[in-house]
């Protein structure tokens, strides 16, 4: 028998749901009680102060976390999160779908998640630096090229990536670039890190259109989130032929049916840096971009946006879910009575970003550099197999396609769990 002696530290809507995830998945596939618990509780978590100086000379202390959800399958893995509604449970629910993640798509990692609560784009760039060291600095002995590694994720990008890797060098005193991955390609980032998310989250929305039998030059995409996977997503559909018909950002969205020209709104981006005054195409909000008639509906930007509230009103024929937990639970069931929309679920939607991730670590431990063409096939590759396996599973237990998925991922992190023992 188990017992569990939980505390509510990681108590929030996002880790109840990742939760009761869990929970359906270890019912659906009777996992042994004396495991469970151990598989889905976090290993640990760090809280940090975080003073930096600002420019007019003040200081300000931010606050910040690192969840190492399981370390039983390898060091952990996980992005860290720079947004003003982080919250420790959050980070935990995202460390949760790491693991199954990387257990999922076969990587010898644990699952780990990091956040700031801080709204990135109020600080200047040298703030934004010192946050981003400080957070590395603080957490420094939790990090390392095998025990946890960081990458970007919401609100954070290559360069911090980069500042974090030169300050756990400094420390150590030699290079490591191991210990971060989405740095930037001179500092031994990897080619292709920068669009491997959205890469792989087009590479799978064509590869459903396939299975449904829609040819991809008549379908039509809307995109919530025009950040770094959002944007790379887009730029990836549209090569293979599809229509972009919305984008967002967190200031709202455009709309246009005859399609928008994703290069043109990039360029825009990088020097108006939101998408409120842009000019080409209809503004519309978040909630009526997720509502809109489309073939695709790609969430690339929080979690529980699609809820109880709008799964009825969906028009969409596939949801891809670039970004992690989108759909909520009850939003899930809705979805599968309704019987009309297929679901690509986050942990295998998005698994791209964490699968080049591991390609820049394995580079760095071997200082030997591929070439893109070779770091895509790799990533295509590993994501046709995980489509394999999710597909078998689905209709070998009649499964919905998130409880094959998360069957899949826990299974192998409780099976690690219970031959090695109790400890890790
Ligand atoms: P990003 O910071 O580059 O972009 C986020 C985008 O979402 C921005 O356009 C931002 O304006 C928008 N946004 C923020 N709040 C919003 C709101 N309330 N409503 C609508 N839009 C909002 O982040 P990213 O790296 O593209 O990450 C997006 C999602 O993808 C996150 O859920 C993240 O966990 C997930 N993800 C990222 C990676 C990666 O490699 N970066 C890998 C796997 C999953």
């Amino acid at each position: 028998m188990s017992k569990v002696i939980v505390s509510s530290l990681y108590d929030s809507a996002v880790f109840k749901m990742a939760c009761r995830q869990f929970d359906t998945a270890a019912d659906a596939i009777n996992l042994p009680e004396h495991i469970r618990d151990r598989t889905k509780y976090p290993r640990r978590c760090m809280a940090v102060a975080l003073p930096i100086s600002r420019d007019d000379g003040s200081v300000t202390v931010f606050e910040g976390y690192r969840v190492q959800h399981n370390v039983s399958t390898g060091p952990s893995k996980g992005g860290i999160r720079f947004h003003q509604d982080v919250t420790i449970g959050e980070v935990a629910a995202l460390s949760m779908w790491m693991s199954w993640k990387c257990s999922l798509v076969g990587l010898p990692y644990g699952g780990a998640k990091g956040g700031v609560i801080v709204n990135p784009t109020q600080l200047s760039p040298r703030e934004l630096e010192r946050l981003s060291r400080r957070y590395m600095q603080e957490m420094i002995n939790f990090f390392g090229p095998h025990l946890d590694i960081p990458a970007p994720d919401l609100g954070t990008n290559e360069q911090i990536m980069g500042w974090m890797m030169d300050t756990y060098s400094t420390h150590v005193g030699h290079n490591e670039p191991g210990v971060v991955t989405g740095k930037p390609i001179s500092l031994g980032g990897s080619q292709g890190r920068r669009e491997a998310t959205g890469a792989g989250v087009a590479y799978l929305v064509g590869k459903y259109l396939e299975d449904l039998k829609i040819p991809i030059s008549q379908a039509t995409v809307a995109i919530q989130g025009f950040g770094n996977v959002g944007s790379e997503a887009a730029r990836a559909l549209v090569g293979y032929g599809a229509k972009v018909i919305a984008i967002s950002d967190y200031t709202g969205g455009i709309y246009d049916p005859k399609g928008i020209d994703i290069e043109k709104a990039c360029a825009y981006l990088r020097y108006a840096k939101t998408l409120e005054d842009y000019h080409l195409g209809e503004h519309i909000t978040n909630e009526q971009l997720l509502e809109l008639k489309c073939t695709v509906l790609v969430p690339a930007a929080l979690e529980r946006v699609i809820t109880k509230d709008n799964a009825e009103k969906l028009q969409c024929r596939i949801i891809a879910e670039a970004a992690n937990g989108p759909t909520t639970n009850v939003a899930d069931r809705i979805i599968a009575k309704r019987g009309d929309i297929e679901i690509i679920p986050d942990v295998i939607c998005n698994a791209g970003g964490v699968i080049v991730s591991y390609f820049e670590w394995l580079q760095n431990m071997q200082n030997y550099y591929w070439d893109r063409d070779e770091v895509i096939r790799k990533l295509f590759a590993i994501l046709d197999k995980a489509k394999d396996a999710v597909e078998f599973q689905k209709r070998k237990f009649k499964f919905s396609r998130r409880l094959a998925a998360l069957t899949l991922g826990i299974e192998r992190v409780a099976n690690a769990k219970e031959s090695r023992g109790l400890f890790p």
